[in-house]
């Protein structure tokens, strides 16, 4: 059945804009839009399923006034079948683009015996996170850690993105102001700049919720220093920016909605973390680091012709 989570028309109008953005490496624009496909595809899987129920109104207000988020991975009711069949997806997708881990995490997956691998339990303990965990999962899989996490956390997407629609309307307009998910906890890893009203908003790394936050402190260490404060955009009508910490050396980019040529509506951020990908190698040049849940691109290669004249300016507003 179609409840509407195919991939939305306008993300095949999105990946076509991609296409034609000549810094971007073709073969990683057709793998991510292949991954996009596989999500869509889970949550239509996944909505019948009912894997989670929000507390009542009161606990809602409770929990907010806490700064507790609302949503975590083992209140979840999630059947193994549904996870294997998205793992299954992404594991062929990754093969279809010359990533040798597949074959091996797949036999790891259907195997009874002691090396077997419990997506459940990867999910969990990857967001926890146990690092611990990670690494032996690791060593004794052969598999790398940023593949492990990969995974994780593409399976996870699917779900917490159907937990916070159940919880979104609980949120609207909570003065929440934190540097993390109202719903589920997740951490930032992207900002824009809204259009109706000039605010920050970030987006969430695991559920793709969105809530306010200053403009001038920094989403991850909380900094207002704001001679640590920079940021970098490539010319001065482009609606994409780049903002850096240098009290804590991490970085976000952030799309200004006021500035794009679609309607707001119709913004993606997870799409335009892909098209912004040279932002990402210039932090990274400079030392600076995203946030530690596995934000946009990671794992880009990097394309031709990416553009390195940028102009850098201190101070966030
Ligand atoms: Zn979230
Ligand atoms: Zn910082």
């Amino acid at each position: 059945m179609n409840h509407g989570f195919e991939l939305p028309s306008r993300c095949h109008e999105d990946f076509e804009r991609l296409r034609t953005l000549e810094y971007l490496p073709k073969t990683h624009i057709d793998f991510l839009e292949c991954i996009f496909q596989a999500h869509y595809q889970a949550k239509d899987r996944l909505v019948e399923e009912k894997i989670y129920t929000p507390p009542a109104y009161s606990r809602v207000q409770e929990m907010l006034s806490q700064g507790e988020p609302l949503i975590s991975f083992d209140q979840m009711k999630i059947r193994i079948e549904p996870l294997r069949d998205h793992f299954m997806e992404v594991s062929s997708i990754l093969k279809k683009y010359g990533h040798s881990a597949s074959a091996r995490m797949e036999a790891l997956i259907r195997s009874e015996g002691a090396d077997r691998l419990d997506l459940e339990e990867l999910i969990c303990k990857t967001l926890s996170p146990d690092p611990d965990y990670l690494l032996r999962v690791s060593q004794r899989s052969e598999l790398e850690v940023n593949t492990l996490e990969f995974i994780a956390l593409t399976l996870a997407r699917p779900l917490f993105e159907l937990a916070a629609a159940e919880v979104k309307d609980l949120l609207a307009d909570y003065p929440w102001w934190k540097n993390y998910c109202p719903a589920c906890g997740g951490t930032p890893f992207m900002a824009k700049i809204r259009a109706e009203d000039g605010m920050r908003l970030l987006r969430c790394s695991l559920c793709a919720v969105e809530w306010k936050f200053d403009r001038v402190k920094c989403p991850f260490c909380n900094s207002e220093e704001q001679k640590n404060l920079k940021f970098f955009y490539y010319h001065e009508s482009s609606p994409y920016r780049l903002y850096v910490c240098d009290s804590c050396k991490r970085y976000i980019k952030c799309v200004d909605e006021r500035k794009m040529n679609q309607a707001p509506a119709t913004i993606d951020l997870a799409i335009e973390d892909i098209a912004t990908l040279y932002f990402d190698l210039l932090a990274h040049e400079r030392g600076y680091l995203p946030l530690s849940l596995l934000g946009g691109t990671a794992g880009g290669q990097q394309g031709e012709a990416f553009p390195t004249d940028f102009e850098k300016h201190d101070h966030w507003h």
